[in-house]
């Protein structure tokens, strides 16, 4: 008699490369993100910023026309003055992807851009100084694997290169009795080549492959996980926005939170 899988593995799981490093941060976070599906009202600045900036560079990549605005538009200026970008031969702007990688077990995302030669480009906008350990952290992140692994099963061929480009937000801040275009313009001189960098990221075949295995045991995990458990040590990292929650949640009667719409409300229905 053939074996019937257990129940448990038959039900779908939909993962993006940001559930699976919520995941594997703090499983009890993930329980509040993505299984009771709530979310902080008001978005914190970084995310504004970081989403306007992403606008505004994907608006440079493909031509569009656009008018840079604030301090996002600053940063995205600084991307186009010091980044090679034109070099990279880019294809398309903001792709998103839907990998069947088991019948249960679907990757999605949203690639930043994609070059004629199907190499991937990311953009990255953060507070710490473009150092040697940053950029090494970004480059081990599951992000690149993921999208490389989805991208080579989508392709049939092997894409193993990533361009990260990597923005330093302001560190400087407003002097009083200074206007908004006079702090822009100062913003803008203080941007260099420190401030601004790209590379690029190579994965092997073997390293790609094993990246497919390692989530398909990940999306077995989370599809039979019944208990979430706290991993305080990640509090001690970040501020994590659920702390007020985390202790004791009730996703009826709470404030402050609401329930999103899905997962993944920044990518259109899947089609799986
Ligand atoms: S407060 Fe800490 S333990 Fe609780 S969900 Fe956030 S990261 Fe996890």
């Amino acid at each position: 008699m053939p074996r019937q899988a257990h129940p448990s593995l038959r039900r779908k799981v939909i993962l993006t490369a940001s559930m699976v490093r919520t995941y594997k941060a703090c499983p009890r976070l993930y329980e509040l993100e993505y299984i009771h599906q709530l979310k902080p009202v008001t978005p914190g600045e970084a995310l504004t910023t970081g989403s306007q900036y992403h606008d505004y560079v994907a608006k440079i990549l493909s031509g569009e026309e656009y008018r840079l605005e604030g301090i996002a538009g600053t940063m995205a200026a600084a991307f186009d003055r010091f980044l090679p970008w034109r070099e990279w031969g880019i294809k398309a702007v903001e792709q998103e992807f839907a990998v069947k990688i088991t019948p249960y077990f679907i990757i999605r995302g949203k690639i930043d851009a994609v070059c004629e030669d199907g190499c991937i480009v990311e953009h990255k906008t953060t507070r710490n100084t473009l150092d040697d350990m940053y950029l090494e952290r970004l480059a081990l992140d599951d992000q690149v694997s993921i999208y490389l692994a989805a991208q080579t099963l989508l392709s049939d061929k092997l894409i193993n290169r990533v361009h990260y480009t990597a923005v330093q937000k302001p560190t400087i801040r407003q002097k009083q009795n200074e206007t908004d275009s006079q702090f822009q313009e100062r913003v803008r001189d203080w941007y260099d080549e420190t401030r601004v960098k790209s590379f690029t990221v190579v994965r092997t075949f073997s390293q790609i492959e094993e990246t497919i295995a390692h989530l398909k045991e990940l999306a077995k995990e989370i599809r039979r996980r019944k208990f979430w458990y706290r991993n305080p040590a990640h509090c001690m990292i970040v501020d994590c926005p659920y702390r007020s929650i985390c202790l004791d949640c009730d996703p009826q009667t709470l404030t402050g939170f609401v329930k999103k719409e899905n997962n993944n409300e920044e990518l259109s229905p899947c089609k799986f």
